[in-house]
């Protein structure tokens, strides 16, 4: 089956951000992007990327139809530059990852080597080289970079000398969801332009809209806090039951006390950040109903105490931050699993 392509334009809480980007008032030549995850945004840094180069651009954004914009839309724009950590290849959108591939094979050979979750100081390199180059339409050079979080303080400093003393005509578009994880150097020299995320009901819509997916189905996906973009890939590759199966765990529906290593378990086959995103989720749903005056959905499972649930969510959001700066990743996580079942199975 194709894959059901996004544009940032079929997302409806991405028009303000949008409007906010391409109807000119952001000429600054860093730009920051940010907002929830999953919701877009390397798709929009896309789009502002293409209005850049585009020969014939309006308010609107990028014509579709110059020189420019075909070879932005065929991957092969030569003054369009993209960073992004390796393990960002396996889920982002065919264009951007096309474009990226110059700087993700940066002749590190072993192929058993696991993926990067870091944008390396050999890509940052490479394109800092790219960008002192002159241009090769003539135009201006764009530089992109995804998940820009991840690169790690050498590559921030490769990055950021081509940042403040740019040559020609350079534009940068930084995005990420944890602005507060770029070093400052780089922070200070960009525009920032922060993106809303969908509200729940906006994503059932949405999801709804693209996908055969039941009411049941629909609201454990909401649960799981994942943001759409991620929840989209997750329908498309009928992947839904590892995500059920955690939630399920945790709601106790099973009629099991979750223990330490189950738990960790089940986390492991959704992969570390996204588990610990929708743990997190789960947490804050019980404080958020217990602020409402709402009895706890999360009913007899993991998050039934609301104190428990508090202290849960600052520990997974703390583990969370471990994760991005690439500490033992599973060893992280079977510690706040058991923390959190042993912690659950106290008085
Ligand atoms: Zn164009």
């Amino acid at each position: 089956m194709e894959p059901l392509l996004i544009e940032s334009a079929d997302l409806p809480w991405l028009t303000a951000g949008r409007a906010k980007l391409l109807q000119g008032g952001h000429k600054h030549h860093c730009l920051l992007i940010t907002g929830p995850p999953a919701i877009g945004k390397d798709l929009l840094a896309l789009d502002m990327a293409n209005h850049l180069l585009c020969e014939n651009s309006a308010e609107g954004g990028a014509c579709g139809s110059c020189q420019a914009c075909h070879l932005v839309s065929s991957s092969m724009h030569p003054d369009l530059h993209i960073l992004m950590p390796e393990t960002y290849a396996e889920h982002d959108d065919p264009t951007l990852l096309n474009h990226a591939q110059r700087y993700l094979d940066t002749g590190q050979s072993s192929q058993k080597r696991k993926p990067s979750g870091q944008i390396s100081v050999d890509s940052a390199r490479l394109l800092a080289e790219a960008l002192l180059g002159t241009s090769r339409t003539g135009g201006p050079k764009v530089a992109l970079v995804l998940a820009a979080d991840t690169l790690n303080r050498n590559a921030a400093n490769a990055m950021l000398k081509v940042l403040e003393e740019p040559v020609g005509m350079t534009h940068f578009i930084l995005v990420t969801s944890y602005p507060y994880r770029l070093p400052s150097t780089i922070h200070s020299r960009c525009v920032r332009v922060e993106c809303q995320g969908p509200s729940r009901e906006d994503t059932a819509a949405w999801l709804s809209a693209r996908h055969a997916v039941g009411n049941k189905q629909l609201s454990a996906l909401l649960m799981s806090g994942l943001g759409p973009i991620d929840l989209d890939e997750t329908l498309q590759n009928e992947d839904l039951k590892p995500i059920n199966a955690l939630i399920a765990y945790c709601m106790g529906d099973d009629n099991e006390i979750p223990q330490g290593l189950g738990l960790a378990a089940r986390c492991a086959n959704i992969g570390l950040e996204r588990a610990l995103t929708i743990l997190q989720s789960m947490a804050l749903a019980t404080v958020r109903e217990s602020v409402r005056g709402q009895p706890p959905s999360a009913g007899r499972g993991l998050f039934r105490d609301v104190q428990f649930s508090l202290r849960a969510f600052r520990k997974l959001g703390l583990a969370r931050e471990r994760v991005g700066s690439a500490v033992d990743g599973q060893l992280a996580l079977e510690d706040i699993c058991a923390w959190m079942c042993g912690a659950h199975s106290q008085p």
